[in-house]
């Protein structure tokens, strides 16, 4: 595996981090929602409200609730096929479907090393974070949004 030299999003303008007082990084989802009928959309997008009532072609760029409850999860046993990245030796890992606090849409993720689905349990109160997917060939470490347990 490369050295790691920087770190850039997996993919960009899913999430944002804050820096805050105490020092700690604190990471938002970015999503989109519906000026007329309020229906928020993760991943983000500019126009096209998914809502077959509503005619708006706005989405308006919003920060997302960093914490939800967990609304139903699995986990991963097998390494994915090429071309997506997997760790070598691959490690099993837990998918979250959490249900945001505020917006009540539910957001899919990788859970933290070490969270396994035996440790998971619905209605549990889950909170985002970000995680390494995988270095790339020139030394950049690509980020993930991910849950963890709150
Ligand atoms: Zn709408």
């Amino acid at each position: 595996m490369p050295e790691v030299t920087s770190q850039q999003p997996a993919i960009d303008g899913w999430f944002a981090t804050d820096s805050t007082t105490d020092g700690a990084a604190r990471p938002h989802l970015i999503g989109s929602k519906c000026p007329v009928c309020g229906t928020y959309v993760f991943p983000p997008r500019e126009n096209n409200c998914p809502n077959p009532g509503c005619a708006s072609d706005t989405l308006e760029s919003v920060a997302l609730s960093t914490r939800g409850k967990l609304w139903s999860y699995t986990e991963n046993r097998y390494p994915p096929p090429p071309p997506y990245p997997a760790a070598d030796p691959f490690e099993p890992f837990a998918i979250a479907a959490v249900e945001l606090a505020d917006e009540g849409i539910i957001v899919l993720g990788k859970v933290v090393g070490g969270t396994l689905a035996a440790d998971l349990k619905v209605g549990m109160e889950m909170e985002l974070t970000t995680m390494p997917l995988f270095t790339d060939d020139d030394g950049v470490q690509r980020i993930v949004h991910a849950w963890k347990v709150a």
